[in-house]
C-alpha cells in the first residue's frame, strides 16, 4: 500500500531523513515515534508529496508520489492527513468543510456530499454541530471533523502528525477512541503520536526514528517488550 524505499532527503545542507526504508500493508496501522527533530513529520509529509524528497522512493498503492509528473492534487484527495492544529476552513461551517472538496474535487452532488457529511458527523458524535464554525467547537471536536473531512474524501490511507498534541487532556480520548475504531474498521494509517497507549493497542508495528534515520521497525509488542537500540530504550523511559 505505502512503500517507502531508501528516503533520503535534504533542506539544504541538512540532511534530514537518511536512508528510510519502511512499509504500510492494507489495512495495518504503524506509529511512527521519537524525539523531537528525528524527521517524522517530513517523512508523513514526503508520503502525500507535501515535501519532495532527493533520493528513495515512494509508492501509494503504486503510484509513484516521488516521480516527477505525478499528479498530487489527485494523490492527495485519496490520502487522508490529519495535523496537529486542525486545519478547518474557518470562515465555513462543518458542513461546508466536509463538502467543498467532495462536490470540488471528486464532483459529487450537493445532495451526495451533504449525506456523506452527515453519516461522518454522526459517526462521531458531532451531528447536532454542522451549522456552527469550527470557531464555536472545542479542540477534540474540531480534530474530530478534521478527520470526517478527510474520511469524507474516502482515502485509501489515513497519515496523522500528532493529532492530539495540541489538544487539552481530556480531550484527547475523544480523539483517539475515533482513531482506534477506524484502526479496527481496517483503515490503513501511518500515525505519528507518543501516544503509547494507543500504540500499544491498535499498532501493528512501530517505527521509532532518531536523527533522520528509522532506528527500529517492528511489531509493536516487540518493540515495547525489548527495544533494540539504546535511543529506543531511552525514548521509551522518557516517555511511560
Ligand atoms: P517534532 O517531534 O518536534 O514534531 P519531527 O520529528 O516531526 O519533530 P521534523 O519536523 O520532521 O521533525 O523536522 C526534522 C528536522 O528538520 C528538524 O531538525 C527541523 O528543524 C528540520 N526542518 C523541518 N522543516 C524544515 C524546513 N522547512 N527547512 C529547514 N529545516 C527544516
Ligand atoms: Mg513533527
Amino acid at each position: 500500500m505505502i512503500e517507502i524505499e531508501r528516503l533520503s532527503k535534504w533542506y539544504g545542507d541538512f540532511q534530514v531523513l537518511t536512508d528510510c526504508t519502511t512499509r504500510v500493508a492494507r489495512g495495518e496501522v504503524v506509529v511512527v515515534c521519537g524525539p523531537s527533530g528525528s524527521g517524522k513529520s517530513t517523512l508523513i509529509k514526503c508520503v502525500n508529496g507535501l515535501e519532495p524528497a532527493q533520493k528513495g522512493r515512494i509508492t501509494v498503492e503504486s503510484v509513484d508520489v516521488t516521480a516527477r509528473g505525478t499528479d498530487l492534487t489527485r494523490l492527495r484527495s485519496r490520502i487522508g492527513m490529519v495535523f496537529q492544529h486542525f486545519e478547518l476552513y474557518p470562515h465555513m461551517t462543518v458542513r461546508e468543510n466536509l463538502c467543498l472538496a467532495q462536490q470540488k474535487v471528486l464532483g459529487r452532488s450537493r445532495d451526495e456530499a451533504v449525506a456523506k457529511a452527515e453519516a461522518l458527523l454522526e459517526r462521531v458524535g458531532l451531528s447536532q454541530h454542522i451549522d456552527k464554525h469550527p470557531g464555536a467547537l472545542s479542540g477534540g471536536q474540531q480534530q474530530r471533523v478534521a478527520i470526517s473531512r478527510a474520511l469524507a474524501m474516502d482515502p485509501v490511507a489515513m497519515l496523522f502528525d500528532e493529532p492530539t498534541s495540541a489538544l487539552d487532556p481530556e480531550m484527547i480520548n475523544e480523539v483517539l477512541d475515533v482513531m482506534v475504531e477506524l484502526a479496527r474498521e481496517g483503515m490503513t494509517m501511518m500515525v505519528v503520536t507518543h501516544e503509547m497507549g494507543f500504540a500499544r493497542k491498535v499498532a501493528d508495528r512501530v517505527v521509532f526514528m532518531d536523527a533522520g534515520a528509522i532506528v527500529e521497525d517492528r511489531p509493536t509488542e516487540e518493540f515495547f517488550g525489548s527495544p533494540s537500540s539504546d535511543r529506543a530504550r531511552d525514548f521509551l523511559s522518557k516517555i511511560l
